[in-house]
């Protein structure tokens, strides 16, 4: 017991010495992170909030914090805030980095100079509400935050003010008018002539016809992209859809499989293309996101994922935005990254998995489809098939 309270005198003194010893008012901040406080006073400041942390004290610092924290605040006089050295720069090179970096800065000023905790529910979408979803994980769900293009105003309105009303973006009623849809692609794959990918059968990916349906198996551990090239692009302004139904009823269901869609470079090595992703995976989560960023945007529950059953999914670009469907239903919105004519399509498989494939289509909006997307009989359709490391997505980390 002694030795026990020893302890305890030792450290209080510490303690003194160490408060005395140091500046309440002391403002250091890395200058990597001065742009960013700046953004959160300004944001503040638009929002009746005022801070004067040059004289009040601030510490913002790079730390090499645990494997799993990207962030993290001390409640000390000053506050001073920690952020992960390897994490800041593993996602430096991403597209959309920058807005990452803000999150970031703005969830640890959220606890430091707003006091705020951190905050897990979610909008009617299941995106989540606040800026400040952290901590103690939910449903295991991964922090991955959908922080950009229109929501940002919202988070930002939310940060500030807790009563922010649910936003636009979070309705599941669809903003926009999906009649009037003319088909450019359609493979039923019934049959070979409908099978555009089985020339490109391998021992690490069969590919079959098997009961009118086309039948992947996957026997590494790998991501397969597997694409077609569009005979004609698809212009990056026009409005379209793009569908395709998927039968994956044996493995790991926690493994996702769905959409891609995108620009790719001619010549391009296809590690960095801005491949657009629509995935679901059968412990009906559902995914959305862009290769050329550090992972999915988000990780949504959807109840309208049939698992182990055939699942349809469907995604219409309207403007700059995506809506996604699952079985018909509407599930989430937002901003597409890609930005150039969509030359290339396909699916992603799940690694070790067996999936069924009927029904791909993509169509126009518009009055007719006689224009150059039609497919030219005579002319055969390039094919690729691209193996990926399993790790291109990452989950964000506690903060
Ligand atoms: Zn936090």
């Amino acid at each position: 017991m002694l030795k026990v309270k020893k302890h305890i005198y030792i450290a209080l003194i510490s303690l003194v010495l160490l408060i005395s010893c140091k500046d309440p008012k002391e403002y250091r901040i890395d200058p990597v992170f001065t742009d960013y406080l700046k953004r959160f006073e300004t944001e503040g400041a638009l929002r009746g909030h005022n801070f004067s942390p040059q004289t009040d004290g601030l510490i913002i610092e790079f730390a090499n914090l645990s494997a799993n924290t990207a962030g993290l605040t001390h409640y000390e006089t000053p506050i001073r805030i920690e952020i992960d050295k390897a994490y800041w720069n593993d996602i430096t090179s991403s597209v959309g980095a920058d807005l990452m970096k803000e999150d970031l800065l703005f969830h640890e000023l959220g606890h430091g100079l707003l006091g705020r905790s951190h905050l897990n529910t979610t909008l009617e979408n299941d995106d989540w509400k606040s800026i400040l979803c952290g901590g103690t994980k939910v449903a295991e769900r991964a922090w991955n935050i959908n922080y950009r293009g229109v929501r940002r105003k919202y988070y930002l309105d939310e940060l500030f003010d807790v009563n922010t009303a649910s936003p636009d973006f979070a309705s599941l009623t669809l903003p926009v008018d999906t009649i009037g849809f003319k088909t450019d692609y359609l493979f039923t794959f019934a049959d070979e002539s409908q099978s555009i990918w089985l020339n490109k059968t391998s021992s690490q990916l069969a590919i079959s016809i098997d009961n009118r349906r086309i039948r992947f198996q996957s026997s590494v551990d790998k991501i397969f992209l597997v694409f077609f090239s569009l005979q004609s692009a698809i212009d990056i302004n026009s409005t379209f859809s793009y569908e395709m139904t998927f039968y994956y009823p044996t493995g790991d269901a926690s493994k996702q499989y769905g959409l891609i869609f995108g620009p790719v470079a001619a010549k391009s090595d296809g590690t960095s293309d801005p491949i657009e992703y629509f995935t679901i995976n059968n412990n009906q989560k559902m995914y959305m996101g862009n290769r050329s960023c550090y992972s999915f945007y988000t990780e949504l529950s959807e109840s309208s994922i049939l698992s182990a059953g055939v699942n349809k999914l469907k995604v219409y670009k309207f403007g700059t935005s995506l809506y996604y469907f699952i079985n018909n239903v509407y599930c989430y919105t937002t901003e597409m990254v890609a930005n150039a004519n969509i030359n290339e399509v396909g699916f992603m498989m799940p690694p070790l998995g067996t999936v069924w494939l009927t029904n791909l289509v993509i169509a126009h909006k518009g009055a007719s489809s006689e224009n150059s997307m039609k497919i030219k009989q005579n002319k055969p359709i390039e094919v690729r098939i691209q193996a990926i490391d399993n790790s291109f997505q990452h989950t964000l980390k506690y903060r």
